[in-house]
């Protein structure tokens, strides 16, 4: 069933200046309840457009957005509801961390919606723990925290207001290998545990196709392929032509299938392929 879902969508910025621009055209999908969707496309193919469309913060310039078959924008004084049913993390979100503690600015989300101290408490411990956060770290200074640390702190100030969807844009922007893999972990571990719907927004094929069940191929503001994984991934040529590349891992894993290999899934590791292989 679909949670949210698309109708022609477009948006054009700065309509009837020289700078119009239109950065999402006709775009119609549907995101299912409780999947891991990857959003993945170049810089400036409308992937942070969309998303802001999606959780009410820009309004359509035409389309609409449904979200459990209600179009958002029908009744706008409750658009302050959708944004806090579809939760968004920006880039970067480290830099909007401005309470005392940290405990209190993850807390912060929790308390605008209306819940008491003890509720929202409890709601930032349980989103800390999913994050990785570790109790000490709650009652320091934001601004005392690792680069890592406080991206983790962000995410969990959103994860605290218990989205019915999650949308992160680049969350792993600027971290390093190891971080990068540690987080997309515990992404993944919150998905299987809310059971809840999850947008992860890329540039990295490798990110994406790791922790993604289905994926939406953005290009020139257009919605170009929306599918499993694992059959956007079998479309190479068609994502060459629009400068996307397929991970190494899932071409090699391509090449031992067609070798008669036995191997499925596009998480496997090179390591998992071969013995399977070579038992
Ligand atoms: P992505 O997230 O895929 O990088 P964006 O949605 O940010 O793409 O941008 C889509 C297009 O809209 C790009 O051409 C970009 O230059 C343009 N754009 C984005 N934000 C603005 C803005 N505030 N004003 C004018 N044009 C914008």
């Amino acid at each position: 069933m679909a949670i949210l879902e698309t109708k022609d969508l477009t948006y054009q910025y700065g309509v009837g200046t020289p700078f119009q621009k239109t950065a999402v055209e006709q775009v119609s999908i549907s995101i299912r309840q409780g999947e891991f969707l990857g959003v993945i496309g170049h810089t400036g193919s409308g992937k942070s457009t969309l998303i802001q469309m999606l959780n009410g913060l820009i309004k359509p310039t035409s389309g609409q957005v449904l979200l459990d078959g209600k179009d958002i924008w029908e009744e706008p004084k409750k658009i302050r509801a959708v944004r806090f049913r579809v939760g968004m993390v920006f880039q970067y979100p480290e830099y909007q961390l401005f309470e005392e503690t940290v405990l209190k600015d993850v807390m912060f989300g929790p308390k605008n919606m209306g819940l008491s101290d003890t509720e929202a408490e409890a709601k930032a411990r349980e989103a800390a723990e999913f994050t990785g956060l570790k109790e000490e770290l709650l009652q320091k200074s934001p601004f005392e925290l690792s680069g890592g640390e406080k991206r983790r702190a962000a995410i969990a100030g959103v994860i605290a207001m218990d989205p019915d969807v999650l949308i992160l844009d680049e969350p792993t922007a600027g971290l390093d290998p190891r971080g990068r893999d540690v987080l997309l972990a515990q992404i993944a571990q919150y998905h299987k545990a809310r059971n809840n719907t999850v947008l992860l927004v890329s540039h990295s094929m490798e990110d994406i196709g790791r922790t993604a069940d289905r994926l939406l191929v953005m290009s020139g503001g257009h919605d170009v392929m929306l599918d499993e994984t694992k059959r956007v991934f079998s479309r190479g040529e068609e994502l060459e032509k629009i400068g996307l590349r397929v991970p190494q891992i899932t071409k090699i894993m391509q090449e031992l299938r067609s070798l008669g290999c036995p191997v499925d899934g596009a998480t496997l590791t090179v390591d998992d392929a071969l013995h399977q292989l070579i038992p």
